[in-house]
């Protein structure tokens, strides 16, 4: 009997009695009693009626039980499904309906709304919160060992929906072998043992807080602080005694906004990482200034789990994502006609390797046009490749401004802006316009609030050419972000149709 996932990510520590899972209110997991909550999981998901194959649902708080119902998931040959805890029910209601899991498993507060979803399908409906929950006591009583499931490599393992940046979320669906794949290659690549203690404030409904983060952990025997959010003081007061951190950009700016943030702080740190969403160069600097560690940026994404990575011996460039995972194929390609690119031009990113998803679920017409015959992927980011195979990323494709014929690349713009003193942040996006297509928009979050424009204008006047100009300068208090950190350019625009 194999299971790809199970015999190496969960198996291995049956026994091993070192710290998996240290929670906010002080519990600590051990891996041994971890394997074998998982078992009790996966009963509770056959007593549930769940088949190898079915889907199950959950939109749950970040406890330890919510992991190990993901290793029960892999255990009994399910498919994992974690939703974001912010969708409403009317989201709830179009996940659940496309994706027609057999269980769903909700915050306790929830159930009222969930069941009425759940009626519709038949589905089954569990609880988990912090004080425990109808899975929880179920699982209680379940035995602590589990005849775990057959599974092949390319069965499915999870349908992880992306983060919904540019449209509505779409499923991915991924293999035991896309997950494991990319665990083995991230472990190795980081250099992350049993020794490690990681700091774990990202949600685990996304791929960098669920695979990225817990695969490796498994995988290395890792201990993880495993927290409920992104708190800076409880981050600040965890940091002392971690040697690891993934985060997204937003958790880097938020700790060097903090003056307790320091050397000290970082004393026994190894590794910081970034994801998700671009990492500004200033900030990469800044925090090199501040401690001395130069954070390492990946770059990945639901349907390809992790792509590039900077290397870990080597030098880590701001505002490069580096070179392609071993193993993971990368190349750069015209938009237009999918040949490749010559060397530093601007293309989309291709990818293809174990760690491309098998397709969009119930979407085989997306899954066509995305996903190559030959097996590139089509990520929808452009990006250049150096003649040494580093990546740098320019932005997302339905980000790409055309105005007057011209290609505008929004980060060259922002680029310029972010380099003003007492600018903070900005964003730059198109928006219809009758003569030339598009025409675009500057939105500015300032640090110095006696800036003017007027230095902002002059500086983009004196840097770029004239076709990449905005038309419209607009001051904002913040810019908006979905839970990754990610910003929201279609609200930008939606915003300032006008
Ligand atoms: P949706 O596909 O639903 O619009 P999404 O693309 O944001 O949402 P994810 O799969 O979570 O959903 O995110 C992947 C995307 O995040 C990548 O395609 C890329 O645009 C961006 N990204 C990830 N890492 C980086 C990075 N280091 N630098 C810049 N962008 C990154
Ligand atoms: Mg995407």
């Amino acid at each position: 009997m194999t299971n790809p996932l199970y015999d190496t990510l969960i198996a291995p520590h049956a026994g091993n009695s070192s710290t998996f899972l240290e929670c906010d209110d002080g519990t600590q997991l051990s891996y041994d009693a971890f394997v074998r909550r998982a078992a009790q999981m996966a009963h509770v998901l056959v007593a549930a009626g769940v088949a190898p194959g079915d889907r199950v649902v959950v939109q749950a708080p970040k406890l330890s039980d919510t992991i190990a119902l993901y290793a029960g998931s892999v255990q009994a040959g399910a498919v994992y499904l974690p939703l974001n805890t912010a969708y409403t029910e009317a989201e709830m209601e179009y996940f659940v309906a496309d994706a027609q899991p057999k269980l769903i498993v909700c915050d306790t507060k929830d159930e009222t709304a969930i069941n009425a979803i759940a009626t519709k399908i038949e589905a089954k409906v569990l609880t988990l919160d912090g004080a425990g929950g109808s899975l929880s006591a179920t699982a209680n009583e379940m035995p602590e060992v589990f005849e775990t499931v057959q599974r092949d490599p390319d069965d499915l393992a999870s349908l992880l929906y992306t983060s919904g940046t540019t449209g509505r979320s779409k499923g991915a669906m991924l293999s035991h072998k896309n997950l494991l794949s990319n665990a083995e290659v991230l472990t190795e690549l980081w250099q992350i043992t049993d020794d490690d203690r990681l700091v774990h404030a990202l949600p685990i409904f996304h791929t960098h807080g669920l695979f990225v983060a817990m695969n490796t952990a498994l995988l290395s025997g890792a201990s993880v602080r495993f927290m409920e959010k992104f708190d800076l003081d409880a981050v600040l007061d965890t940091l002392p005694t971690a040697t690891l951190m993934m985060g997204v950009p937003t958790f880097y700016t938020r700790l060097l906004s903090d003056e307790r943030f320091g050397k000290p702080t970082v004393a026994n740190m190894r590794l910081f990482i970034s994801g998700s969403a671009p990492l500004l160069a200033e900030t990469h600097v800044a925090f090199e200034d501040r401690t001395g560690h130069r954070i390492l940026e990946r770059y990945g994404m639901t349907e390809t789990n992790m792509i590039t990575s900077n290397p870990y011996n080597g030098e880590r460039i701001a505002g490069t994502v580096g070179y392609a995972l071993p193993g993971t194929e990368v190349k750069i390609t015209d938009a237009a006609t999918g040949d490749a690119c010559a060397t530093g031009d601007i293309g989309v990113i291709e990818v293809r390797g174990d760690n491309v998803f098998q397709g969009y679920w119930q979407m085989p017409e997306k899954t066509a046009e995305e996903l190559r015959d030959d097996g590139f992927f089509i990520t929808g980011d452009l990006g250049m490749m150096a003649k040494d195979g580093r990546v740098s990323i320019v932005g997302r494709q339905k980000d790409l401004i055309i105005a007057g014929g011209y290609n505008i690349y929004p980060k060259e713009i922002e680029d310029v802006i972010n380099d003003v003193p007492g600018v903070l942040e900005s964003a730059v996006y198109g928006v219809p316009h009758p003569d030339f297509g598009e025409s675009v928009i500057a939105s500015i979050v300032l640090e110095d609030p006696a800036l003017s424009t007027d230095r902002i204008i002059s500086m983009v006047e004196t840097n770029l050419a004239r076709f990449k100009h905005p038309r419209e300068y607009q001051i904002t208090e913040a810019l908006p972000r979905n839970t990754m950190g990610k910003v929201q350019k279609n609200i930008l625009r939606e915003l300032h149709q006008e």
